[in-house]
């Protein structure tokens, strides 16, 4: 059902029900009006940033990734089932409205790139077990899965993941009724935009998705994969309030420092990706290497300026200030070839300003 395409440009229909690119550099959610955004990220970025700080402070983070991940993916679908006063909620809990809960919670991870999955048992509101198989993270994935369905069930439920080969088997199992977590600090996790944009997309006549995101990635609805055309690299649809979530539950658990490991584990992995380049590192250059921020849902560069060394840039509507100033400072380094420094402002008026310059 969400997994045909549009007969002119090959986009997932899924996208077409679900997203909305905006002019101010983000996508949002059609359901929710303006209340939910979604981003592109590379799936490299996600594993570089959670394995970075598990490397920096010493230990697996994953129970404190799927807490975060559980309360942020819960919290929107708990939403999104009120909103729609119960009839999808009272469908989602009746006998035959199971499978087709199912089904659309599947199609929608197909098109978001988190793998396809398999419901291999399932105990009504009790117990549920299924196997992913190429998922996007497994911690990731298994917070997902446990948010969703305890709000689907309204019920607190724990969570196991175990992999198997490319799979992941994840079993949900009901604790108690009612869910459990608060609502004031979900809400506060909120990036919604704040700057209006004059971002122009050229859309495909039918389906609305702007025609360089179906140039730029493709979808393989079979494995449930999204892949850049340019690099090869995969990449998956994340709600941006859910990384947020993490790296917010990665801060109050660990401490300050999280973010700048966030922006650090960010830079190496740019760094990295771009080993080699030979680009000349004028503000033009920079701009171009940013342009793909809006059709990614990413936030809206709107400047950039190099003085001499230093290197600037202000988005508006950043989706996440850690990342965007971990990716600016990876792409000084590879451009310049020198050790970077970097600061960044808090985007809490709605935007960021980078600063990179060389050690
Ligand atoms: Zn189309």
């Amino acid at each position: 059902m969400l997994l045909g395409r549009c007969n002119r440009c090959g986009a997932p229909l899924v996208l077409r029900a679900f997203g909305r690119w905006n002019p101010d550099g983000t996508i949002t959610v059609k359901p929710y009006g303006h209340g939910l955004r979604v981003s592109f990220i590379e799936q490299g970025e996600l594993t570089a940033l959670l394995d970075g700080i598990s490397s920096s402070i010493g230990y697996p983070i994953d129970k404190i990734v799927v807490e975060g991940e559980r309360k942020a993916n819960g919290g929107s679908v708990d939403e999104m089932l009120s909103k729609m006063r119960g009839l999808v909620r009272s469908i989602a809990h009746s006998a035959i409205g199971v499978p087709f809960a199912e089904k659309i919670i599947t199609d929608v991870a197909i098109g978001l790139g988190h793998g396809r999955s398999e419901v291999l048992e399932h105990k009504r509101g009790k117990l549920l077990r299924v196997r992913i198989s190429e998922p996007y993270s497994a911690a990731l994935a298994t917070g997902d899965l446990l948010g969703t369905y305890e709000a689907h069930f309204l019920m607190t439920a724990v969570a196991s993941w175990q992999a198997e080969g490319d799979s992941l088997v994840i079993t949900i199992e009901k604790d108690h009724d009612g869910m459990t977590w608060e609502e004031p600090a979900r809400l506060a996790l909120k990036k919604m935009p704040t700057f209006p944009g004059h971002v122009e997309f050229e859309r495909c006549g039918r389906c609305d998705v702007p025609l360089e995101m179906t140039r730029t990635v493709s979808w393989n609805t079979n494995r449930g994969i999204i892949i850049n055309n340019d690099s090869g690299l995969r990449q998956v649809m994340i709600i941006v309030e859910t990384i947020n979530a993490v790296i917010g539950e990665l801060t109050w658990e660990l401490g300050e420092t999280i973010p700048d490991m966030v922006r650090e584990a960010e830079q190496a992995y740019i760094a990295s990706v771009m080993v080699g380049t030979e680009l000349e590192g004028t503000a033009e250059t920079y701009a171009q290497l940013l342009s793909d921020m809006t059709v990614f849902g990413q936030g809206n560069p709107v400047e950039v300026t190099k003085e001499g060394v230093l290197l600037t840039v202000r988005v508006d509507n950043p989706f996440c200030e850690p990342l965007i100033a971990g990716r600016i400072a990876g792409l000084y380094q590879a451009v310049e070839k020198v050790e970077t420094n970097v600061i960044w402002s808090p985007g809490t008026n709605g935007y960021t300003v980078v600063q990179a310059w060389p050690v």
